[in-house]
């Protein structure tokens, strides 16, 4: 993955065009169990802070990860904004070495951390972190685990995250919005959890084309989860 700040905001410039591609789609599911309040709060947060990226002076990653935090809890409402923007602020600090593979998976850690800690979600719970936790687990396990390329470890990440998007299909939120409509969220994809993974995704693409190559296939592989995270699914805790 490349170190440089010019590669953040370049991923950051294609998030905002993804999500603002995929408006539609996340404000009929937000609609569907929530407000439909989600496609607009993502597409004008993430088209604010690539504007903040772009206007930056210094480009060093932890500061553009900074700013585009920043700029999503101010322009982001409801339950999304300091979910994704204040955990930014927080796990950006992270990347203050720059990006090598372990800057990065303390990143998506510390990340994952904060969105727990200010969201109270669990595995199973029909919420962004479906699609997160088994991400950060599955990345953080193929870098330090299984030594792999972090392009690699980044794919299966992304891969672990889409099935966590499937699996908030069939599940009762418990959290958010959705939670409100009891057994009635039961068929319905989670909103959160399907932007987290555009997010992924256009990281991944970034750092394909940074690195020139294609992007590794890791189908079929088995998402991480870490066993006191999967006792919580069994218990329904
Ligand atoms: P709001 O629910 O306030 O309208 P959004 O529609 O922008 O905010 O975001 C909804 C998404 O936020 C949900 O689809 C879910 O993924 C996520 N979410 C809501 N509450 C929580 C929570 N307590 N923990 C983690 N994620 C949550
Ligand atoms: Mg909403």
């Amino acid at each position: 993955m490349s170190g440089d700040g010019g590669a953040v905001v370049a991923a950051v410039e294609r998030v905002a065009e993804r999500l603002e591609h995929e408006r539609t789609n996340l404000t009929q599911l937000d609609s569907a169990i929530g407000d439909a309040d989600h496609g607009g709060n993502m597409a004008r947060g993430w088209a604010k802070a690539a504007e903040a990226a772009r206007d930056l002076d210094n480009t060093d990653p932890e500061t553009v990860a900074k700013t585009v935090g920043k700029t999503l809890m101010s322009e982001v409402g409801g339950a999304s904004g300091p979910l994704f923007g204040g955990s930014l602020v927080f796990a950006s600090a992270e990347l203050e070495g720059g990006i090598t593979a372990d800057t990065a998976v303390a990143f998506a850690e510390t990340y994952l951390e904060k969105v727990e800690d200010r969201g109270d979600a669990r595995v199973g719970d029909g919420t962004m972190i479906d699609a997160l936790l088994p991400a950060v687990h599955t990345f953080k396990k193929s870098i330090e685990t299984d030594e792999l390329p972090p392009l690699e470890a980044l794919a299966k990440a992304t891969d672990a995250a889409e099935r966590g998007v499937a699996f908030t299909v069939p599940i009762r939120a418990r959290k958010g919005r959705a939670s409100y409509l009891g057994w009635r969220s039961v068929g319905h994809q989670d909103p959160g959890a399907t932007s987290t993974l555009f997010i992924l995704e256009e990281l991944l693409e970034t750092a394909a084309d940074r690195l020139d190559e294609p992007i590794p296939d890791v189908d079929a592989t088995s998402p991480t989860i870490p066993d006191e995270d999967v006792e919580d699914v069994e218990d329904g805790a």
